[in-house]
C-alpha cells in the first residue's frame, strides 16, 4: 500500500474541513494496491470471481459455417424469381454434416446448426419450401448468404474473449464453456472482518431493556459484502470501550484484509476513538460533504485497510456503496465497469438545501405510458432503513442542488450496478 494521506484541509475545494465526495474517493484510492494473490479454478467456481488472466480464444465458435434455422442448404446462383425447384440429394443434421457434393439445381435438407454444405452459401426456411418426393419448389423472394451463421461470428481464433480483471457472470461461464476452457486462473478472496459498536445494540435473540435496539448494520454489511464475494469475519457487538475495541480491532487486523466498523465515528464518540486509533495505526477522520454519511473514518490498522462508518442504518449502505464497495474491488483486483447513472424524471417534489450532495432513496418504475420515471421512497431520514429496502436506486443531488419542483430531470444510480 503507497504512502498515508494526511486530513482534510483547508485547501481542499469545499467548505472548511469537509471533503467533497471525489476528493474522499481518490484518497481511498491512492491507499490501494490490488491484491495479488490468484488461484486456478475449475469453471465453475469462477463465478463471481475476479479474472486473472486475459482468455485468448483457442478456437473458431462457431467453428464452421452452419444453419441458424431448419430448412434447405442452396446455392444463390440457383435463386432465380419467386418461385424455382430444385432436387434434394442429403440431409445433414447437427453434429452429422452432408458429405456428398451440391451441383447446380440441387440442396440438402439441414437442421438447425449443422454445417452448412461446402458448395452451399444460403439457406431458405422450411417454411417457403413445398416437398413434392425429392424435388422441392421455393416460394418467396431470397436473399443470397441468408439464415447462415458464419466461422467465428461470435468468437474469433486468437480474440481477448474475456479481460484480466472482469467480474465472471452467468454469461461468461458459457462462453467460457463455449470456448472449451475447464479452468480459469482467479484472484484470491478478499478477507474482510466487521462490528459493531454502541452500549446500546444488542444481538437479535436478546431481549430488549429501554433505550437499546437491534443491531442491524451488520446485517446489512453481510449481505453487501456477499454480494461482493468476499470471505467474511463477523466480529460481533462491541461496547464503547478502550480494552473491548482495542483487543477486536487488532484481532481482526491479524485475520483480515479489511476492517470495517459501524458507529462511534460521528462528533459525539469520535475523540476517544480517536486516540484509540491513533495508537493502532494511521486513521483519519473526515467530514464529507454528503448526507446521509458524513463522518467516515478511514486508514490502515498494522496491513489491515479500515474503514469507520458512522452507525445510522442508512448511512452505512450509502457509505460502503459510495466508498467501501469501490476500494474493495480495486484491492480484488477488479476493473470497474463504467458507470452506469442516468437521468429520469421524478414525479414528485424532493426538499434540499445547498452545502451537501444527497443520495435520496428512490423507486424506477414504469408508468401507464410506458415511461420509466422516478419516485423518492418517502422519509429521508438517516434512520430509515425501510427507505434502503423499499429503493432499487439512489437519486443524485449533487452540492449546488437546493431541491427538485416535481416533472423535473434528475440523476439516479440504480442499486442493480452497485452489485
Ligand atoms: P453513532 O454513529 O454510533 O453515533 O450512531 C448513530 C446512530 O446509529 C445511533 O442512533 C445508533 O443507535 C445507531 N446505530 C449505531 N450502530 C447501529 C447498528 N449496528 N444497528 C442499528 N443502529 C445503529
Ligand atoms: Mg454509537
Amino acid at each position: 500500500m503507497s504512502e498515508f494521506i494526511s486530513q482534510p484541509s483547508c485547501a481542499d475545494p469545499i467548505e472548511q474541513n469537509q471533503l467533497s465526495i471525489d476528493a474522499a474517493r481518490q484518497r481511498i484510492a491512492a491507499l490501494i494496491t490490488p491484491l495479488t494473490a490468484w488461484q486456478r479454478c475449475a469453471l465453475r467456481d469462477a463465478l463471481d470471481r475476479v479474472l486473472d488472466e486475459d482468455i485468448i480464444s483457442p478456437i473458431n465458435v462457431p467453428a464452421h459455417n452452419n444453419s441458424a434455422m431448419d430448412g434447405y442448404a442452396i446455392k444463390s446462383s440457383d435463386i432465380v424469381d419467386d418461385s424455382f425447384s430444385l432436387k434434394q440429394v442429403g440431409i445433414a443434421f447437427a453434429g452429422q454434416p452432408f458429405q456428398g457434393t451440391v451441383n447446380q439445381g440441387e440442396c440438402v435438407r439441414i437442421m438447425t446448426g449443422a454445417v452448412l454444405p461446402n458448395d452451399c452459401d444460403t439457406v431458405v426456411m422450411q417454411e417457403q419450401v413445398a416437398v413434392n418426393d425429392d424435388m422441392i419448389t421455393i416460394h418467396g423472394s431470397q436473399q443470397k448468404a441468408s439464415n447462415v451463421r458464419y466461422i467465428g461470428e461470435d468468437v474469433k481464433i486468437g480474440d481477448v474473449t474475456l479481460s484480466k480483471g472482469r467480474r465472471i457472470i452467468p454469461a461468461d461461464l458459457g462462453l467460457l464453456a463455449s470456448l472449451g476452457i475447464a479452468e480459469v486462473n482467479i484472484r484470491r478472496r478478499l478477507r474482510v472482518a466487521f462490528f459493531s459498536t454502541g452500549d446500546e445494540l444488542k444481538s437479535i435473540g436478546e431481549t430488549l431493556a429501554t433505550g437499546q435496539i437491534y443491531d442491524s448494520n451488520r446485517y446489512t454489511l453481510y449481505g453487501m459484502l456477499k454480494r461482493l464475494d468476499v470471505e467474511v469475519l463477523d466480529m460481533g457487538v462491541v461496547p464503547d470501550q478502550k480494552g473491548p475495541l482495542r483487543q477486536t480491532l487488532l484481532q481482526a487486523a491479524q485475520q483480515a484484509d479489511v476492517i470495517i466498523t459501524s458507529g462511534g465515528v460521528s462528533v459525539g464518540d469520535a475523540d476517544y476513538v480517536k486516540d484509540m486509533l491513533a495508537e493502532l495505526g494511521q486513521v483519519d477522520f473526515w467530514k464529507i460533504a454528503m448526507r446521509p454519511g458524513r463522518p467516515l473514518a478511514f486508514g490502515q490498522i498494522e496491513n489491515a485497510l479500515f474503514f469507520g462508518l458512522p452507525g445510522n442504518p442508512v448511512s452505512v449502505m450509502v457509505t460502503f456503496y459510495q466508498f467501501v464497495a469501490p476500494a474493495l474491488r480495486k484491492l480484488m483486483g477488479e476493473t470497474q465497469p463504467a458507470v452506469t447513472n442516468f437521468q429520469v424524471i421524478c414525479t414528485n417534489d424532493i426538499r434540499k438545501r445547498a452545502g451537501r450532495f444527497e443520495y435520496q432513496r428512490g423507486i424506477l418504475f414504469t408508468d401507464d405510458d410506458g415511461q420509466t420515471k422516478v419516485k423518492t421512497t418517502g422519509g429521508q431520514g438517516s434512520g430509515i432503513l425501510r427507505s434502503m429496502s423499499a429503493a432499487n436506486c439512489f437519486i443524485l443531488l449533487d452540492e449546488q442542488c437546493d431541491g427538485i419542483c416535481a416533472n423535473s430531470l434528475v440523476t439516479v444510480q440504480p442499486f442493480s450496478g452497485l452489485i
